[in-house]
């Protein structure tokens, strides 16, 4: 079948049965049309649908290995540093369509089980049956374009204690029963975004088990689609009001819902099992399959299309309100300038210095995406901030679609004019700056860039202890020990 296309993707949607809990409301059908997910729904099949646009087929696709159907380009396995270029290429053209703040394109995952299909060696330490079941799943989410999501993380209830630790081992998601067709699993999993209106979830290793033999029952990677008995998901009220893509630029496209994810005794068979009682090996999932590596250089790529919305929103801003001049104002568009740069150049440096793995792929260096990974959502806190400082009162004078479309027009044509724009462009302008800064889409958009890889606060501490530093430390010794 190979790529398909926005309604293609729709209809499954609302031919799924998931149980999705929302304000009160338990939607277990047509979840397409549902008011809270409608819109970002209609965001993600026009990137399905781009994949047939002749503009943009050439770089988001290419022909399927197996069926010479067109698939995803983000399903290519890179074996050389054109690969991943040409991977690079296809994720900055969606990133670039909705300006990075749908973090969960299906290329995100796609990445992810691109290298993991690639790591049968690595999977055949546990079992050779693994590698085989993850490989047979990545085929066929290739030629049938699926949409995944994943959840990782145990619930947040005592982060004091490991999550095998709370409430006797019964919480987190765990192995409630081994059968000989597959496992049956309870307990949760705290947040899987887009999964109302994903088509699979990935419950893939929680990260950092205590590698002892009590954390077996909660070591495990399996696939499941989204509407499988057993599984609910509990979503957080949309932070989408209902207004239109004037009011709600941002909000009204791409509200991605989270969701906490509950399995109550779902059965896994065992074909879609790809890692089972092995805390060691799930620690190393990301890191030595090259996964984690793959998903980073989508991630910086789509990061890069937000910083960039960002310093043309603030030039924008700037120049709209006659501020554009002032040194502060620079100073901060020159941060910006800055960011934009650091991205392309460490995703670039990440492909330059690429090398093959054990497995053949051509694998970006990681420890300048590592780099990339730890700074940026830290930078991107500053985004919102410089787009307030520069909209000032201007985000609180700010009028709705219906007011520029009343008697009002008048007021606003006079007094909400910029130096550069009429009244209701203005308007328009500052309504995406509020979207971009102060609403609670603007909010959730800076959380999920702080946590998106995790706990920026251990991610540093990881950085830390991996990289390898006594090169430089050894300089150090050798100038201290320097005679002349
Ligand atoms: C918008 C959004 C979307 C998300 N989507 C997904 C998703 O799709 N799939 C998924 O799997 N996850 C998702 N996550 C979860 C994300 O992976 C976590 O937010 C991240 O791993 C941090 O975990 P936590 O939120 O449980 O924070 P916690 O671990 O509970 O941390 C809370 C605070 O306590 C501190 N803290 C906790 N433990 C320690 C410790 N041991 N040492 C030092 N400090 C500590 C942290 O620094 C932090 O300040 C999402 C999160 C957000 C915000």
């Amino acid at each position: 079948m190979g790529i398909r296309t926005g309604r293609q993707y729709l209809d499954k949607l609302n031919a799924m049965t998931p149980h999705v809990v929302i304000d009160g409301e338990v939607v277990s059908e047509k979840i397409a049309e549902h008011p809270a997910f409608r819109n970002v729904a209609r965001s993600y099949a026009k990137l399905f649908d781009m994949q047939h646009d002749p503009a943009h087929q050439e770089a988001l696709t290419y022909p399927s290995p197996s069926t010479g159907d067109l698939v995803n380009a983000s399903f290519l396995v890179p074996r050389t540093v054109e690969d991943l270029q040409r991977r690079r290429r296809a994720i900055s053209t969606w990133a670039e369509f909705s300006n990075g703040f749908l973090g969960r394109s299906g290329d995100y995952m796609n990445s992810s089980l691109t290298a993991l299909s690639t790591a049968q060696k690595w999977f055949a330490q546990a079992d050779p049956k693994f590698g085989e079941n993850i490989r047979n799943y990545y085929e066929w989410a290739r030629e049938n374009d699926v949409l995944a999501t994943h959840t990782l993380i145990p619930p947040q209830v005592n982060r004091s204690v490991s999550g095998s630790e709370q409430m006797g081992g019964q919480l987190t998601a765990h192995i409630v029963e081994e059968r000989e067709d597959g496992i049956v699993v309870s307990g949760a999993r705290m947040l899987a975004t887009i999964a109302p209106i994903a088509d699979e979830l990935l419950v893939f290793p929680s990260t950092v088990l205590r590698g002892t033999p009590e954390d077996a029952p909660y070591s495990f990677a399996f696939a499941i689609p989204n509407d499988v008995p057993g599984l609910r998901y509990l979503c957080r009220t949309s932070l989408y009001n209902g207004g239109s893509t004037h009011d709600e630029p941002l909000a009204s496209r791409y509200e991605e819902m989270d969701a906490v994810a509950i399995f109550d005794n779902v059965f896994v068979p065992s074909e879609r099992i790809f890692m089972l009682g092995n805390p060691q090996l799930c620690n190393a999932f990301y890191t030595e399959t090259g996964a984690g590596a793959l998903m980073t250089h989508q991630v910086v790529t789509r990061t890069i299309a937000k910083s960039e919305f960002f310093l043309g929103l603030a030039s924008e801003l700037a120049d709209s309100i006659g501020i554009d001049g002032f040194q502060h104002i620079q100073e901060d568009i020159a941060e910006l300038i800055i960011d934009v740069e650091i991205g392309k150049a460490l995703v670039r440096a990440s492909e330059a210095d690429a090398q093959l793995n054990e497995a053949g792929m051509m694998l970006p260096k990681w420890s300048t995406l590592n780099a990339a990974r730890n700074w940026y959502p830290k930078i991107a806190q500053r985004f919102p901030q410089i787009i307030r400082k520069f909209s000032a009162s201007g985000l609180m004078a700010l009028p709705g679609e219906a007011d520029v479309n009343s008697e009002a027009k008048a007021d606003i044509d006079t007094y909400l004019q910029g130096k550069t724009l009429t009244g209701p462009e203005r308007v328009r302008l500052f309504k995406l700056a509020f979207d971009a800064s102060i609403s609670g889409f603007s909010g959730r958009q800076s959380l999920y860039e702080y946590f998106f890889f995790g706990d920026p606060v251990r991610m540093a501490g990881a950085l830390v202890n991996t990289y390898d530093r006594e090169p430089v430390r050894a300089r150090v010794r050798e100038f201290l020990n320097r005679q002349e």
